[in-house]
Parts: C-alpha cells; structure tokens; sequence
C-alpha cells in the first residue's frame, strides 16, 4: 500500500520544485514516482507526425519520485507523513501523523 493515492494533493519537498503543490494525476508505482497537476513541468519541441498534428511546444508533466513528496493532509493543512492504522471493521486507514486525523 503507498501512501500516496491518485488525486491526493501533495507537496514536492526535495529538487527544483520543492515547496510546490499539485494533485497526484497519476501514480506509477512500479517506478515509485508520480505525476503531479502542473508541477515539474518540461516544455517539449515536437515535430508533427503521427502522435501530434502541429508543430510547437508541449507541456509536459514529469514523474517525481515518490521519496520526494509529502501528503498534504486535507484536516490540518500541511504536508505531513501518513501512518496506518486499522479501524474497528479491520479495514486498514491512514492518518495524518501531525494531527492524527484519518485522511
Ligand atoms: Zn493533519
């Protein structure tokens, strides 16, 4: 299980885009990264062919590796480190280790 899932809003706490915040958009987890909405971004020249029709710059998302991001924990507000822990239907939970909410 990782602690990050797709469309949780994280910070990048290490590298050029440290500080930044941005939606998981799609998590690669055989390579421990992920895809953040708008951050890390690297602008590509393409040439027209089979995959684009028009010639230009394109914007894409870079994966970051995962060891590289902190969940931004939607009760308290700040990018912190998730535990687990199992509820009472034994169903395993996570939680936010600063304020110790379920996130
Ligand atoms: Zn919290």
């Amino acid at each position: 299980m990782f602690r990050i899932k797709r469309d949780d809003l994280v910070e990048v706490r290490k590298g050029r885009e440290r500080g930044k915040r941005g939606k998981d958009r799609q998590l690669l987890p055989d390579k421990e990264r992920a895809t953040l909405t708008d951050v890390n971004i690297l602008k590509k020249h393409v040439k027209p062919g089979t995959r684009v029709r028009q010639a230009g710059i394109i914007d894409f998302e870079v994966p970051i590796r995962l060891a590289n991001l902190a969940l931004v924990c939607d009760k308290c507000g700040k990018p912190t480190r998730v535990g687990f822990r199992f509820l009472d239907d034994g169903s395993k939970a996570r939680f936010c280790k600063i304020c110790g909410e379920l996130t």
